[in-house]
């Protein structure tokens, strides 16, 4: 049966991404120390909690998937400090755009939301793959899920998703940045993990794990 993703889908997985934001915040917060100033865990920890408070307020007052994730959005434009916060703020408005008058999406829809999410990442912070950034991650995950043909097997491509967001992130590990903070460490940013590519690969993991949870 095709994967319908509903309302509720999108409130489990950002709750998911809370949970996971709280687990993995030191983690984050070290991989910034490395090559930034050691706080996008708190940040992104900072934003997240605010939303999840606020997730069924904006739920109820929002009449479709569009207006909701509009709200969450906003609220990480305005909690989330640093870079993240209007990147991340971007891709959470972006991603309601084709889904006015909507409650629920096809898997299809659902990618084309993530693809727009992406495009305003790049749009706002006008990083390219391999200026080590989030994009590193982002970009190669939404061309191979654009260039996949999903026929039942939704789940598993979302799958190989992560695991090309993931290799993604690895990328960013020799490279000198080009945006961002670590801009100024020029070579010494060599050898280190950029950390929003690391949160974004876990954010869409989130997805993934609400995903499977609905395919059950
Ligand atoms: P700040 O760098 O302002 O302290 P955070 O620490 O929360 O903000 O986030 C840092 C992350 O933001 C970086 O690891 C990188 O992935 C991402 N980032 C920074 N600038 C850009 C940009 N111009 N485009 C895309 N991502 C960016
Ligand atoms: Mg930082």
């Amino acid at each position: 049966m095709a994967l319908v993703l509903d309302r509720d889908f999108f409130k489990k997985s950002i709750v998911n991404i809370t949970h996971l934001i709280e687990k993995e915040r030191d983690h984050l917060t070290e991989l910034d120390s490395d090559i930034g100033d050691g706080d996008h865990g708190i940040n992104m920890s900072i934003g997240f909690r605010e939303v999840t408070k606020k997730l069924d307020e904006f739920d109820e007052a929002a009449d479709d998937i569009a207006g909701f994730m509009k709200k969450v959005g906003m609220a990480l434009l305005g909690k989330v400090g640093g870079a993240s916060g209007p990147l991340y703020g971007s891709l959470f408005m972006k991603m309601g755009t084709d889904t006015a008058g909507k409650n629920e999406v096809t898997f299809n829809e659902f990618t084309g939301m993530l693809e727009n999410g992406v495009a305003a990442i790049e749009a706002r912070g006008k990083a390219v793959v391999g200026d080590k950034t989030m994009v590193d991650a982002l970009r190669p995950g939404i061309d191979f899920l654009k260039a996949q043909s999903v026929n039942g097997n939704e789940v598993d491509v979302f799958g190989e998703f992560i695991e090309v967001m993931k290799k993604g992130s690895d990328s960013t590990i020799p490279l000198i940045a080009k945006k961002g903070r670590a801009l100024r460490l020029g070579e010494r940013a060599i050898g280190h993990r950029d950390p929003g590519s690391e949160s974004s690969w876990m954010m869409m993991n989130a997805f993934y794990e609400e995903m499977k949870k609905q395919a059950e």
